[in-house]
């Protein structure tokens, strides 16, 4: 991936900082954006020390901000002359029975991983349609396959996704750019530990594969549909979750 330059959302954290390496172990020049820029700056910090091929670049970015979104990919543009890679990856929950769920919990999780998405990939598609090349991967969840108790606004923001991802694979594909949704099942991050323990066990037992994911077993995922190696496909959802739905 030398030469190419990727945009990861969440990459100060779990599944996003893992893409973010894997990208750079690759060779990708990797812009990492999230709220807290300390942990962006240890991983850039990370990257550097281990001297991976690629390099991480961090960048301070709340992703409900559009206003923001627009300057950074702007800001990238500039920079790097080319936008060839993003991964929507920043995500959020506020669990709740539908009954008692207010507007709140609804939009903000709506905001964050749906709208936040939609904003990116309208600004960085204008750059891939300019260059004829693109790579974006979507981050979504079998929650949004399945739907979960609990998380009727998290489940309705990554299905969401499923139609923003079919929709933008659809729309340019005619110019070189791909759109795919890595649907991730139970892989243990800071989003996962907080679960009681009875609903972890609870879950490892309905997993074919009897444990939850590590972070790399999404982040290589990512960086193959992220690959040339996935030129011919667009529009999917590619479930990886140790075989729970099928
Ligand atoms: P995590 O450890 O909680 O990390 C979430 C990341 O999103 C953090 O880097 C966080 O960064 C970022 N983020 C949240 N709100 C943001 C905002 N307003 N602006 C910018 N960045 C924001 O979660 P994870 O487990 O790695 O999950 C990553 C993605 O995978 C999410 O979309 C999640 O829904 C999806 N997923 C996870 C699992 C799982 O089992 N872990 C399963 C299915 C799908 P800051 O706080 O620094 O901003």
């Amino acid at each position: 991936m030398k030469d190419k330059v990727a945009l990861v959302t969440g990459g100060s954290q779990g599944i996003g900082r893992a893409i973010c390496l894997t990208l750079a172990e690759r060779g990708a020049t990797v812009v990492a954006c999230a709220r807290n820029e300390g942990a962006l700056k240890e991983l850039a910090a990370e990257a550097k020390s281990r001297e991976l091929p690629g390099a991480i670049e961090p960048q301070a970015l709340d992703v409900t901000d559009r206003a923001a979104i627009d300057a950074l990919v702007d800001s990238v543009g500039e920079r790097h002359k080319r936008l060839d890679i993003l991964v929507n990856n920043a995500g959020i929950t506020r669990d709740g029975l539908v009954m008692s769920m207010d507007d709140d919990q609804f939009d903000d999780v709506l905001t964050t991983n749906l709208r936040s998405a939609f904003w990116l990939t309208r600004a960085a598609c204008k750059l891939m349609v300019r260059q004829r090349y693109g790579r974006i991967i979507n981050i979504g969840s079998i929650a949004g396959v399945m739907g979960n108790p609990g998380q009727a606004n998290y489940a309705a923001s990554k299905a969401g996704m499923i139609g923003l991802t079919k929709s933008v694979a659809k729309e340019l594909g005619k110019r070189k750019i791909t759109c795919n949704l890595l649907a991730p099942g139970f892989i243990s991050t800071e989003m996962t530990e907080v679960l009681p323990d009875k609903v972890k066990d609870g879950a490892k037992q309905l997993i074919p594969l009897a444990r939850f994911g590590e972070v790399e077993e999404i982040s290589k995922v990512a960086a193959f549909l992220a690959s040339d190696d996935a030129s011919y496909i667009t529009g999917q959802v590619l479930v990886v979750d140790g075989g729970l739905h099928m």
